[in-house]
């Protein structure tokens, strides 16, 4: 089937609905040319036109310029449904649930850091265990976990592992209202538990990176980024924890007859907000979201361990402080403006970033004045970024923005296409100390085997989604 898209504003192309009945609404997705026509090359425009289809969505089906083929929705996805007819779908949330990204700010330059980088990107990788199925440091039984599930960020305070400051720092201020830990199962439990505070493998990763240009220095300022600074960007999500949840209710919604029947992927397997299963699965997923924050905190921790002990200097001195950290697959249930009326949507960001912009209530105390800081990774090689969200966000996308460059090529045309040695090699070159748990991940995770990042901004920049504050280029890289 061909597929008709219209370009209708400089970054922003239509799906229109007439072109296939069971399109509820149009698909919009937001790029330039170029990228436009990588995307092309992938499954994902059909997919924003499948999830077109749901009952109960509100606005487009939408796609940001990081968009992929992804589990039935596409990752780099938005789509909001109304909270008493719509659905709630965990292929709309992705598999990884809180996969997310925490951004450190630091008082140190390069060439403070410069001599002692290595063994600091080596006591990152001894304390923060990485790889597929790496077990932890933190050991914690099955009340901690009960309590992590119901309390997220709040434990971790409690056990010193965070501070007010991180707290205040972190999405929903590290805990979702409404977390049910007894919808999630002891199998999701059993995986979780020697798995917390792990990076994990693949995309995961953990950077350490100097802050190469400020855009915006007003809102850089507010944030705590200055150029020349070093900064770590973590991302993660809630490791086999939220995998298990997701698996869970897949399985069950799949074998329920309350699931929503007649979708044109199986894939897209979802349920009535109002349904039983559906607020079950809401109490679980916000349960693994919390762990999910938990998990990057403690790595925020174990991160500022490894730089105590090998800067030899005391914390102040450091101030290895939190910028944001945020979530990036999650389903929030939201108040926004549409066709002039206030409507209570449930918003499915699946691998896309909320990007509220000054005035929303949902903002933390601490950028109410600016919007709250947006992360944006692009790949190991070359960039990543700092945005905020402008007002156009709340208007083209119900508050959201990108969550990253996006993968261009499958895991095995990388493979082929970049041996592992020269990936090393070509990072050596630009001063990027690279430490990973395996061969095969540094190939898979080439630097161009992802969407070019500084296209991907400039387009939600664009759209007038978000405005860059930051550029920040990659010193050293734990990959798992
Ligand atoms: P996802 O959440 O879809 O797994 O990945 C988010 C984004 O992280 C990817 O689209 C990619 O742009 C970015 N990314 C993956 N690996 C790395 C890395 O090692 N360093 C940086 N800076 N970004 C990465
Ligand atoms: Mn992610
Ligand atoms: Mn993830």
């Amino acid at each position: 089937m061909e597929i008709r898209v219209e370009k209708v504003g400089g970054f922003k192309f239509r799906l229109p609905s007439s072109q296939w009945p069971r399109m509820r609404t149009d698909g919009i997705v937001y790029a330039n040319d170029s990228l436009m026509s990588s995307i092309k090359n992938d499954n994902s425009l059909l997919q924003v036109m499948n999830v077109a289809t749901l009952p109960g969505i509100v606005g487009p089906s939408i796609g940001m310029p990081d968009i992929h083929w992804g589990y039935g929705f596409p990752i780099g996805g938005v789509a909001a449904f109304d909270y008493d007819e719509g659905i709630v779908s965990p292929g709309g949330v992705g598999y990884d649930i809180n996969c997310g990204v925490t951004l450190i700010r630091s008082s140190l330059t390069l060439n403070d850091l410069r001599p002692k980088l290595k063994e600091v990107v080596d006591e990152i990788f001894r304390l923060v265990p990485s790889g597929v199925g790496s077990k932890g440091r933190y050991s914690i039984g099955h009340q901690d976990l009960n309590n992590i599930l119901a309390e997220g960020i709040d434990w971790a305070v409690n056990r010193g592992y965070a501070t007010e400051d991180d707290r205040e720092k972190t999405e929903e201020y590290g805990r979702m209202e409404g977390a049910d830990p007894a919808h999630v199962s002891s199998e999701a439990r059993n995986r979780g538990i020697p798995q917390i505070g792990t990076l994990g493998a693949g995309n995961h990763f953990l950077e350490i990176q100097v802050v190469e240009r400020v855009m915006d220095p007003g809102t850089a300022r507010a944030f705590g980024i200055e150029e020349g600074k070093v900064t770590v960007m973590i991302h993660t999500g809630s490791r086999g924890l939220g995998h298990q949840v997701a698996t869970d209710y897949i399985k069950r919604l799949n074998e329920s007859s309350d699931s929503v029947r007649d979708v044109p992927d199986r894939q897209l397997t979802s349920a009535f907000l109002k349904s039983r299963i559906a607020q079950e699965y809401m109490g679980a997923m916000r349960a693994a979201a919390n762990f999910g924050f938990v998990n990057r905190q403690l790595i925020v921790n174990s991160v500022r361990e490894a730089f105590r002990r090998v800067m030899h200097l005391p914390a102040e001195d450091l101030g290895l402080d939190l910028v944001y950290s945020l979530a990036h697959n999650i389903a929030k249930v939201e108040e926004h403006d549409v066709d002039g009326k206030k409507v209570k949507v449930l918003v499915h960001r699946k691998g896309a970033t909320r990007a509220f912009p000054a005035g929303r209530k949902e903002n933390n105390r601490k950028y109410r004045e600016t919007g709250h800081p947006v992360l944006i990774p692009g790949d190991m090689g070359r960039a990543s970024y700092v945005l905020v969200g402008l007002p156009g966000s709340l208007s083209e996308s119900f508050g959201s923005s990108c969550h990253g460059a996006g993968r261009m090529l499958s895991r095995s045309k990388a493979t082929s296409t970049y041996p592992a040695s020269r990936v090393i090699s070509e990072l050596e070159q630009k001063g990027i100390y690279l430490r990973a748990a395996s061969k095969k991940v540094v190939s898979e995770e080439a630097p161009y085997s992802y969407k070019d990042v500084d296209e991907v901004v400039a387009s939600v920049a664009g759209a007038g989604i978000s405005r860059i504050v930051s550029r920040h280029i990659p010193v050293g890289v734990v990959k798992g």
